[in-house]
C-alpha cells in the first residue's frame, strides 16, 4: 500500500551532483554505444559484435571447467590474496610474487594506481588518443592532465601513436604517473623496446611509468618484446596486463600488474579485499596454464587480422597497421554514416568521436563469419571520396541507432 502511494507522487530530482566530489563533474557514465543485451535478445547470434575487442574464440575450455568446479564454493569469499593465481603468474613471468597485484580487470588497477599515487598537486602524463581509462583515472583523483599530442597522421610507423620524445619532455617535477599503452587502444600503434628504454632513462624515478600491455599476447612485431625486460633497472616501471583479450575472459574481470614490491605494497593498502572474485581467479589460473589454447587464439587473431586488413585496404579503407585484435580505419569523412550502415546490417563497430577521431571507426577482429559479414555490409559503399547519406534501414529489420551522448 505504502509502496503504491509513494510511486504516484511526482518525482522530484535529487541533485546529488551538487554534493559530489568535484572530480566527478568532469566524468561521464560509460557509454556502451548500443543496448547490447536488448539487441542480443532480439537478434541473437546474427549480430556481429565487433565493438569491444572481445575474443571470438571464447575462453579456454580449461578455464570453463575450472569455473564450473569452483561454483559450489561460491558461498565463501575468494582468497583475498589470490595467491594461487599470483604464484602461477610469478612462475610464468619469472618474477617474485611480491611484485604482482591482481585487479578486477586491468581497468581497476589503472584507476588504483592514480588513487594511490596522485592527487590534485600532481600531474599525470598520457598521449592524445591514448587509452580512455588514462584520462578517467587522472580526472578521478583531480590530478592535472598533461595530454601530449600524438604522432602525426602521416607518421611512417605509428600514425596517431605515442610520441615518446615529447612525452618525456612533458614530465615535470610534479609528475607522478605517465600512462603508456603498448600496443595502444584505439590506435593499435606500438613502440619498440629501444624507444621505451630511451624514454625510461629520461624519466626521474619520482614519476611512475605505467605500461599498459593489454594486447601483449598478440604482439609479433620486430623489436618489441615487453616492458618487463626493463623492470630490474627501473623500480618506477609498472606493467599492467589482462585476461580480457587474448585469453578471452573479458566477462569474468581479471587483470594483473607487475611492479616493484614497494609499489605493490602501497596498492595493497587501498585495494578492495575481494576485488577478484573466485570464478575469475579459477578461470585466470586455468587459462594461464593452457598455453596451447593461447597460441591458437593468437595465431587465429593475427592471421585473421592481416587478412581483414588486406581486404579492407583493397576496398579503399585506410586501416592502420596493428598489433592488436582490432583495426582502426580512418576515413576521409565523418565515420558516423559508415557506423550506421554497419549497424543496419547487424555489424557493431566502435565510433571514435569520444577519442577526438570522428573520422575513424574501430573494428574488432571477429570470427571468419563475422568478418565476412562486415565485408558484405561494405559492398557498394564508397570507402573514400565524397560524403554520402547513410542509407535507410532495409526492411525495418534493424532498429534505428539509439541516441547517445557522444
Ligand atoms: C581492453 C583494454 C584493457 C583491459 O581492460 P580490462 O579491465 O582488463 O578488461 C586495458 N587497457 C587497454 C589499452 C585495453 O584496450
Amino acid at each position: 500500500m505504502a509502496e503504491a502511494r509513494r510511486s504516484r507522487k511526482p518525482v522530484k530530482l535529487f541533485d546529488a551532483s551538487r554534493l559530489a566530489n568535484p572530480a566527478t563533474a568532469v566524468l561521464r557514465a560509460y557509454d556502451p554505444g548500443h543496448d547490447l543485451p536488448a539487441l542480443r535478445a532480439r537478434f541473437g547470434s546474427t549480430i556481429a559484435e565487433l565493438g569491444s575487442n572481445e575474443n571470438p574464440m571464447g575462453p579456454s575450455p580449461r578455464a570453463l571447467d575450472a569455473m564450473r568446479a569452483a561454483l559450489p564454493d561460491t558461498f565463501r569469499y575468494p582468497d583475498p590474496r589470490g595467491l594461487a593465481l599470483k604464484q602461477a603468474l610469478a612462475r610464468r613471468l619469472n618474477v617474485e610474487v611480491a611484485r604482482i597485484a591482481l585487479g578486477n580487470g586491468s581497468h581497476e588497477l589503472l584507476m588504483l594506481l592514480a588513487q594511490c599515487f596522485a592527487d590534485p598537486k600532481h600531474s599525470i602524463v598520457y598521449s592524445q588518443f591514448g587509452f580512455a581509462v588514462f584520462s578517467i583515472a587522472t580526472a578521478a583523483v583531480g590530478a592535472r592532465a598533461v595530454c601530449v599530442p600524438a604522432l602525426p597522421r602521416g607518421h611512417r610507423t605509428a600514425p596517431f601513436g605515442h610520441d615518446l620524445v615529447a612525452m618525456a619532455k612533458a614530465v615535470r617535477g610534479d609528475t607522478r604517473i605517465v600512462y603508456l599503452a603498448n600496443p595502444n587502444n584505439p590506435t593499435g600503434t606500438w613502440f619498440g623496446d629501444a624507444a621505451l628504454e630511451a624514454f625510461l632513462r629520461k624519466v626521474p624515478r619520482e614519476a611512475l611509468v605505467v605500461v599498459d600491455e593489454a594486447y601483449h599476447e598478440y604482439v609479433d612485431a620486430h623489436g618489441l618484446t615487453t616492458a618487463l625486460a626493463f623492470a630490474d633497472r627501473h623500480p618506477n616501471l609498472i606493467v599492467t596486463r589482462t585476461f580480457s583479450k587474448a585469453y578471452g575472459l573479458a566477462g569474468v574481470r581479471a587483470g594483473y600488474l607487475v611492479a616493484d614490491p614497494g609499489v605493490v605494497a602501497v596498492l595493497e593498502r587501498l585495494r578492495e579485499s575481494f576485488n577478484v572474485n573466485m570464478l575469475a581467479l579459477a578461470a585466470a589460473e586455468a587459462a594461464l596454464a593452457d598455453t596451447k589454447w593461447l597460441a591458437k587464439s593468437r595465431a587465429f587473431n593475427n592471421r585473421e587480422r592481416e587478412w581483414l586488413r588486406a581486404e579492407l585496404l583493397a576496398r579503399g579503407y585506410r586501416c592502420l597497421p596493428a598489433q592488436t585484435n582490432f583495426l582502426l580505419c580512418v576515413l576521409q569523412r565523418d565515420a558516423a554514416g559508415l557506423e550506421q550502415r554497419l549497424f543496419e546490417r547487424g555489424v557493431i563497430a566502435r565510433p571514435m568521436g569520444g577519442y577526438g577521431l570522428p573520422h575513424a571507426l574501430r573494428i574488432s577482429v571477429g570470427s571468419r563469419a563475422e568478418n565476412r559479414r562486415l565485408l558484405r555490409a561494405l559492398e557498394h559503399y564508397p570507402a573514400a571520396g565524397r560524403a554520402t547519406r547513410p542509407s535507410p534501414a532495409r526492411g525495418g529489420r534493424w532498429p534505428a541507432r539509439p541516441d547517445r551522448g557522444t
